[in-house]
């Protein structure tokens, strides 16, 4: 596997003799003995996991601060919490029109985009799920609420 990231033209071999490695049973990566059925060895798996996870992460942190770096509803900003919400609410029809695919593939279609505002927006799980399945978030509710309180309390 290589990171969709990386452009090094020196990580990305010819299929052909990548498969003539693995028939052979080498690592594609480093051509030691590995195991069968596998593309790589070992050390070679554990070094990609971490490079795309690495990537992927890094591409994460980059939206996230191109989407101002806080949920647009509630101000969360954990990053494990934050995903880029569809603010037209067609995630799912946008993903087969333009084969943005999720994650990574998805942060990288966005980057090639210049990061447009006016389809997506920063939420939180919470905000994201509660939008999705109510129509609106709770936290809207409640501030709405305080707002009321505050009016009467006036
Ligand atoms: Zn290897
Ligand atoms: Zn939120
Ligand atoms: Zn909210």
């Amino acid at each position: 596997m290589i990171c969709p990231h990386s452009t090094k033209a020196s990580t990305i071999r010819s299929l052909r003799y990548q498969r003539k490695l693995k028939a052979s049973g080498l690592c594609t990566q480093c051509r030691t003995p590995r195991e069968k059925y596998a593309w790589l060895c070992n050390v070679c798996h554990e070094k990609s996991t971490y490079r795309i996870r690495r990537c992927n992460s890094n591409a994460k942190t980059n939206v996230i601060a191109a989407y101002g770096g806080a949920c647009v509803c509630c101000g969360e900003t954990e990053r494990d919490f934050l995903t880029i919400d569809h603010a037209l609410g067609n995630g799912a029809q946008e993903r087969r029109l333009l084969n943005n695919g999720t994650g990574a593939r998805f942060y990288q279609s966005l980057r090639r985009r210049g990061y447009p505002k006016e389809y997506y927006r920063l939420l939180c799980m919470n905000c994201n799920f509660a939008i999705g399945h109510f129509g609106a978030c709770p936290h809207n509710r409640l501030n709405s609420t305080v707002k009321e309180l505050q009016l009467e309390k006036k």
